[in-house]
């Protein structure tokens, strides 16, 4: 066997053996004991195939003719520049920052892969028709992950497009920019062969990246309230997709596997979310959910009553049921710990306690999961929404924690709110509902919450943390 032979068989066993640690990695996230451990398993298949794309042949040949000599010092500089920003930019978000940082994150996914394809396209003038249709559909996912991506952190860190824009003929508009975007991957991969003209695979490669780009932002700028959850999971499986056709387009192994497990995953994600929101995949990407949020009709607007924590107190001491529903304002409280106090304390006083945790509750899948696993809440007292709804009219109190939407009924009632068909938890059915939050704030959605100001609801304003704490106060004097 000749050396080239072992490189390749080195190589293939490396890929193989970074292509098992990802997918070990995969399942080991699923479970928040062994999280830790599958993300830890996952970044060392992760270094594993960065570290033997460098050593490959191919690789390794190029480097020995001029412009591509200094290839590993660009490289490495690239490396340590992006490991450095990436490391500091994780130590310094904030818990609360983490879902937008997430969407950025798939979009940067987007657009390296779309990069890669540029680059390729640029300097492999040997492609092939199906590599080149690949190369293709990776510059048209990616562009589409990129741009929508972006839009997805505006919407989520409050920064850009807060307010759901609505774009008229919008389907129409969408529907001309993705038929355009894949002309231009045909033009394209029929420019490729014998009779190449050359100009118009250039014009091919233009005509997808701009429209594609223009897609993920007409495609995400609209969509707010329920939706938000769904797309950014749809646009997290497209930043895999992408990935993954960037493998077929350069036959590159563990790009395939990595992306196919992304793509897959995030799908598979989308498709459980669709069914947990009550809405298909074509009602989110064509329907008109996410309009304009309208606020509650005026004249019937009613004031909010509210308590004190020592009244709170003694309703809550007299209980024997109790429901904790928490939502987005109990993570930026960081009030899990005091909130697992607080069910300890209504345990030991002879009450049952609960947890109902809404599908998109807090701003990113098992936001609430993860929270409470941190303050040991035990797994069998997390419900979801259809365990705990058909209970709630025997709940003798709910206690809303910094959740607004998920709540909020007229999801069920008001066809014209942007919530309407969201499933909820069916607070309002509990014989007392408390309301922690700091004020009259809406929720992601911006639309008004009609549970607030039922008669069987009562406000505790102030952060949620803090009320949480005055009550186990109350308990141990
Ligand atoms: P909401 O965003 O509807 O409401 C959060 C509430 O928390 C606000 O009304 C706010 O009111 C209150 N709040 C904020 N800070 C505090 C604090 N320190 N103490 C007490 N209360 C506080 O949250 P929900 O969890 O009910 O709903 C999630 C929403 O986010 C849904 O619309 C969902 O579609 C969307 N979303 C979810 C994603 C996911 O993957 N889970 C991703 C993207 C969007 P006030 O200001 O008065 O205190």
């Amino acid at each position: 066997m000749n050396w080239e032979n072992i490189s390749t068989v080195v190589t293939t066993v490396l890929y193989m053996a970074a292509s098992v640690l990802f997918i070990r990695g995969i399942k080991l996230l699923g479970k928040a004991d062994t999280a830790r451990k599958g993300n830890l398993m996952s970044s060392v298949g992760m270094l594993i195939a960065v570290v033997t794309v460098l050593l490959e042949k191919e690789v390794t040949d190029t480097l020995k003719e001029a412009p591509a000599k200094n290839a590993y010092i660009w490289a490495l500089a690239a490396i340590a520049l992006g490991g450095a920003i990436g490391a500091v930019w994780a130590r310094k978000v904030e818990m609360t920052g983490m879902p937008q940082l997430v969407a950025l994150f798939n979009g940067f996914g987007g657009l390296s892969s779309l990069l890669v394809a540029l680059t390729q396209y640029m300097t492999d003038k040997s492609i092939n028709v199906f590599s080149s249709v690949a190369l293709g559909l990776t510059i048209a996912i990616g562009a589409v992950a990129f741009t929508g991506s972006v839009v997805a952190w505006g919407k989520l860190s409050g920064k850009m497009f807060k307010k759901n824009i609505t774009i008229p003929a919008k389907n129409a508009i969408n529907g001309i920019l993705a038929i355009t975007g894949l002309a231009g991957v045909v033009i394209y991969a029929m420019s490729i062969g014998g009779a190449a003209d050359l100009s118009a695979g250039k014009i091919g490669i233009i005509v997808v990246t701009a429209a594609y780009l223009i897609l993920g932002l007409t495609m995400v700028v609209s969509i707010g309230g329920g939706d938000m959850p769904v797309i950014i999971s749809l646009l997290n499986a497209f930043s895999g997709l992408a990935a993954a056709f960037a493998g077929l387009a350069m036959s590159n192994s563990v790009l395939v596997v990595s992306g196919c497990l992304v793509g897959t995953s995030g799908l598979i994600l989308t498709l459980i979310m669709c069914k947990a929101m009550n809405r298909t995949l074509y009602s989110l990407l064509f329907g008109s959910f996410g309009g304009s949020a309208k606020k509650g009709a005026a004249g019937e607007q009613k004031e909010p009553r509210s308590m004190t924590v020592e009244d709170a107190y003694l309703v809550l001491e007299a209980a024997s049921s109790v429901v904790f529903i928490p939502g987005y304002g109990m993570a930026v409280a960081q009030a899990q710990h005091a909130v697992k106090e607080l069910c300890d304390k209504l345990e030991a006083n002879g009450a049952e306690v609960s947890f109902a945790i809404h599908p998109v509750a807090g701003r990113m899948p098992g936001h609430m999961n993860v929270l409470l696993a941190e303050a040991n809440v035990p797994y069998e007292q997390l419900k979801t929404a259809d365990e705990m709804n058909p209970q709630m009219a025997n709940t003798d109190v709910a206690i809303v924690i910094g959740a607004n939407d998920v709540v909020n009924p007229s999801a069920l009632t008001d066809e014209s709110s942007p919530l309407y068909g969201m499933p909820i938890i069916n607070a309002f059915e509990a014989r007392t509902v408390f309301v922690l939050k700091r004020g009259k704030g809406t929720g992601f959605s911006g639309v008004e919450n009609p549970l607030f100001t039922n008669d069987n609801t009562v406000m505790i304003y102030g952060d949620a943390k803090q009320t949480v704490a005055s009550l186990v106060s109350e308990f141990e004097e």
